[in-house]
């Protein structure tokens, strides 16, 4: 795991989100910092994505604030916000090549073609990507594809890196690989990320801390053993799977 530093990549102060009348994040309050591999995991419909798309800046909140790396950001746009975000569905262009989905990001951010030539050479290297250079997204399986999605977050550079579900959509044996390239790249760029699953396996084995929610509200948070013998509730000890 890399180390967590004191410096503070995002706050959550009570964050709230309604959809009409129906309040579906309740004051949420969280503080990740430099180097933390954070899981958000709960049951379908709990909040999670809501929550990743508010930080990312998808959507608004409706009451609190987001802060990212020392900004208050609700006037930053999500391309300003050093966040690069990757969706279960993978989102890749499907005209493009591969090289061209993971430059695409950084051309529109104005970022120096020798610049963008670097970035690339080295997210493929790292992800075992470079004998797909050429080829487009209906030419690759289901978990290169998911590599692409994540290449094309690591060129950018973030700050925070967002997961929603990236494992999802993989059959069992590329979903245990996958995630083990995850977190090899956590530790390599000593990055922040925030990951969301309803899976405890996922949760247990990847996370610094997890953070179990349940209907739009934080029920614990700590490290995996924490929750694991000292659940704060029967919601977090059925999930983390330890009988209370
Ligand atoms: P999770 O990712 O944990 O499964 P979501 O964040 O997707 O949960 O959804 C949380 C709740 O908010 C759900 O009840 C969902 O139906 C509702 N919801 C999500 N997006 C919208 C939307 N755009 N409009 C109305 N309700 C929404
Ligand atoms: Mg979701």
């Amino acid at each position: 795991m890399a180390e967590a530093t004191g410096t503070s990549i995002l706050e959550l102060k009570a964050v709230t989100k309604k959809f009409g009348p129906v309040e579906v994040i309740r004051g949420i309050d969280l503080d990740v910092r430099q180097g933390e591999f954070i899981v958000f995991v709960g049951p379908s419909g709990c909040g999670k994505s809501t929550l990743l798309r508010i930080i990312a800046g998808l959507e608004d909140a409706s009451a609190g604030e987001v802060w990212i790396a020392g900004q208050e950001v609700s006037s930053t746009p999500p391309a300003n916000r050093g966040i690069a975000m990757v969706f279960q569905t993978y989102a890749l262009y499907p005209h493009l090549s591969v090289r061209d989905n993971m430059r695409l990001g950084l051309k529109q951010a104005g970022t120096p073609a020798a610049e963008i030539d670097r970035r690339v050479e080295v997210a493929s290297t790292m992800l075992s990507l470079d004998p797909y250079l050429k080829r487009f997204p209906a030419e690759l399986s289901g978990g290169q594809r998911q590599r692409v999605a994540i290449g094309r977050a690591v060129v950018r550079e973030p700050t925070l890196f967002l997961f929603d579900e990236p494992l999802s959509n993989l059959d069992a044996g590329l979903r245990v690989n996958t995630r083990l390239e995850i977190a090899q790249l956590h530790r390599r760029l000593n990055a922040t990320m925030i990951y969301v699953t309803h899976d405890q396996v996922e949760a247990m084995t990847l996370a610094d801390r997890i953070v179990v929610l349940s209907a739009g509200r934080i029920e614990q948070v700590g490290a995996p053993m924490e929750l694991y013998n000292n659940p704060a509730n029967e919601f977090v000890a059925g999930f983390i799977g330890s009988p209370k």
